[in-house]
C-alpha cells in the first residue's frame, strides 16, 4: 500500500495523559472545496491524491490514514482572565506530524472533526463561514511573511451544523509548527505534575529550541526563547493592523505563531481601541491591547516553569521575573524598526520613535485607513513633494499636515534614491489585507449561495499583498459605511 501521509510523530510518544486517543468522527458526504497545492508539496504529499476522493475522505475525517496518531491534545488556559483547568482539542485530532522539505516538523490536525473528550458541551464542529474566515486569514498572513499555522485544505462534511444560523459544517486542515500553547504546559502546573511540565519543556526544547538545550540553563533559555518570539509576533501584528479578537492562553503558541484565528480581523480605520469579537465586551483584547496582552499569557507560562528554574521557589521567580523583563525591549525593538521601515528609515536618528507614533496619533485622529496610509506613502516616496492621496485619507488632516514636512525632511538625511526607497518601502506595506468586510462577502456567497468564486478571487489577490494588482484595485480600498463590519463573532 502506498503511505500517503509520511507520518513520524512524536507527540503522541509523550504519556497518555497529554493526550485522549480518539478518531474522527465520520461525516455524510466529504467534499474538498479548497485544496493548497503548493503547501501540500512543501509537507511531501501528493496534491493529486489529496484532490481524489479517497484523499477528501481523510480531509473530511471521514477516515483516518495509515500511521496517524489520532490523538485530541489536553491542555487548559485563561479565557478572558478566568482560568480553566481543562480546554482540550474539543473539536480538533492530531492526525500526526510529517517532516517538511526544509526539514521541518509539522503538525497535520483536522478542526471540526468531531467529538472527543474534550468537547464540554461542544458539538465537535465547525462551521463554513469560520472555516473560510481561517483559511483566507492563515494564508495571507503567510503571505505577509509573518508566522502563522497554515491551511491545507477545507472540506464540506455534508452535515449541517447549528450556530447562531445553520450552517454548513466543515473541516479545516491545520498545519503548524506545533500546537503546543502555553495552555499545554498550565494543564499539567494546575495538577501540580511537575513531572509532565518537564517533559514537556523538553519537548518543546528539542522541537522548537534546540539551542536552549545547549544553554548553560535550558529551561530559562526555553522561556526567554518563547518571550522572544512572542514580542517578535505581536510587534508584526502591529505593523500590519491584525487583531486576533481572542488571545486567550491557549490561543498563544509556544512556538510563536498566529494560532486560532476566531473573530480576527484586520483594522481599518487606524484606532488603538478597536475590537471585532463580539465576545470582547470589555475591550481585553482590542489591537492596542495586544502587547499587554502577550506579556500577561507569558507571565502565566513563566508561572508554571518557575519550579523548572531552580529548587528554590523565589530563586525560580526571580529568574522568571527578570524573563519576563525582557519582553519590553525586545518588543518595542522590533516595534520601533518596524515602524521605520514602513516609513522607509533605513539609517536611525534620535527622533525617529517620535515620527512614527505622531503619524499612528495623526491617523487616529483623522480616521485614516492603517493600510493605505502607508501604502500610499510608499507611493510617493519616490518624490515626497506631492503628498496629496496620503492627505486625502484623513478626514482632519491638519495633523497630518504637520508631520509631513517633518517626514520629508527625514527622508532627505536617507542615502538612498527615491526608486530604491520607494521599492523597499512598498516591500513592506502591503496593498491588499483581508479586509473585513471582503472576507465576510466571500463568506455570504459561499453559505448562502453555494459560491466559491469570492473565495478563490480573494485567495488570489492576497496571494500577492504587496504588488499593485490595478484590474483588482477595489480590494484595496476599505469599506463603505455600509459595508462596514462592526463585529466578527466567536469563531464556532
Ligand atoms: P476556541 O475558542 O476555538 O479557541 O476554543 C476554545 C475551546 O472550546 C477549545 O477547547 C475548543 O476545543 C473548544 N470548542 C470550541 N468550539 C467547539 C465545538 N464546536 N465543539 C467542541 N469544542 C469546541
Ligand atoms: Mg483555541
Amino acid at each position: 500500500m502506498t503511505v500517503h501521509f509520511p507520518f513520524d510523530n512524536s507527540y503522541a510518544a509523550l504519556p497518555e495523559n497529554f493526550f485522549a486517543r480518539v478518531a474522527p468522527t465520520p461525516v455524510a458526504a466529504p467534499r474538498l472545496i479548497k485544496l493548497n497545492r503548493a503547501l501540500a508539496e512543501q509537507l511531501g504529499l501528493d496534491p493529486d491524491w489529496l484532490d481524489s476522493p479517497d484523499g477528501a475522505a481523510i480531509l473530511a475525517g471521514a477516515r483516518v490514514p495509515e500511521g496517524a496518531a489520532s490523538i485530541a491534545m489536553a491542555y487548559a488556559g485563561h479565557q478572558f482572565g478566568n482560568f480553566v483547568p481543562q480546554l482540550g482539542d474539543g473539536r480538533a485530532i492530531l492526525l500526526g506530524e510529517v517532516i517538511d522539505r526544509d526539514g521541518v516538523r509539522r503538525d497535520i490536525q483536522l478542526k471540526g472533526s468531531g467529538r472527543t473528550p474534550f468537547s464540554r458541551m461542544g458539538d465537535g464542529r465547525a462551521a463554513l463561514g469560520p472555516v473560510l474566515r481561517e483559511y483566507i486569514v492563515s494564508e495571507a498572513m503567510a503571505e505577509l511573511g509573518i508566522p502563522t499555522t497554515r491551511s491545507l485544505a477545507a472540506t464540506l462534511t455534508g452535515e449541517r451544523v447549528m450556530r447562531d444560523e445553520i450552517q454548513p459544517g466543515a473541516v479545516l486542515t491545520r498545519v503548524a509548527s506545533s500546537h503546543i500553547r502555553v495552555g499545554t504546559f498550565q494543564f499539567f502546573a494546575a495538577r501540580g505534575d511537575r513531572d509532565a511540565v518537564r517533559a514537556l519543556a523538553d519537548h518543546v526544547i528539542a522541537r522548537h529550541y534546540p539551542e536552549a538545550a545547549q544553554a548553560d540553563a535550558p529551561y530559562r533559555a526555553l522561556l526567554e526563547g518563547v518571550i522572544a518570539r512572542q514580542a517578535d509576533l505581536v510587534a508584526r501584528w502591529m505593523m500590519i493592523g491584525f487583531i486576533h479578537g481572542v488571545m486567550n492562553t491557549d490561543n498563544t503558541s509556544v512556538a510563536g505563531e498566529t494560532i486560532d484565528y476566531g473573530p480576527c480581523a484586520f483594522m481599518d480605520a487606524f484606532d488603538p481601541k478597536t475590537v471585532f469579537s463580539s465576545i470582547d465586551h470589555m475591550g481585553r483584547y482590542a489591537f492596542g491591547n495586544q502587547p499587554p496582552i502577550a506579556l500577561w499569557n507569558l507571565t502565566r507560562l513563566a508561572e508554571c516553569l518557575v519550579p523548572l528554574l531552580s529548587d528554590d521557589e523565589d530563586k525560580g521567580v526571580e529568574i522568571a521575573q527578570s524573563a519576563l523583563g525582557g519582553f519590553a525591549e525586545r518588543f518595542n525593538a522590533a516595534y520601533l524598526a518596524g515602524l521605520s521601515a514602513k516609513l522607509g528609515l533605513f539609517t536611525s536618528q534620535p527622533d525617529d520613535a517620535q515620527l512614527s507614533l505622531d503619524i499612528l496619533a495623526a491617523m487616529a485622529k483623522g480616521h485614516a485607513d492603517f493600510t493605505l496610509t502607508f501604502r500610499r506613502l510608499s507611493d510617493a516616496a519616490g518624490d515626497p513633494a506631492d503628498l496629496g492621496e496620503v492627505r486625502a485619507l484623513f478626514d482632519d488632516p491638519a495633523a497630518f499636515d504637520d508631520w509631513a514636512p517633518r517626514w520629508r525632511q527625514r527622508l532627505a538625511a536617507e542615502p538612498q534614491d527615491g526608486a530604491a526607497r520607494q521599492a523597499a518601502m512598498q516591500a513592506v506595506n502591503p496593498a491588499y489585507i483581508p479586509r473585513n468586510h471582503r472576507v465576510e462577502a466571500v463568506i455570504r456567497a459561499a453559505v448562502d449561495r453555494n459560491d466559491f468564486a469570492p473565495f478563490e478571487e480573494l485567495l488570489a489577490v492576497l496571494a500577492n499583498p504587496f504588488r499593485d494588482q490595478p484590474e483588482f484595485a477595489r480590494y484595496a480600498e476599505p469599506p463603505q459605511p455600509h459595508e462596514r463590519v462592526l463585529e466578527t463573532f466567536c469563531g464556532t
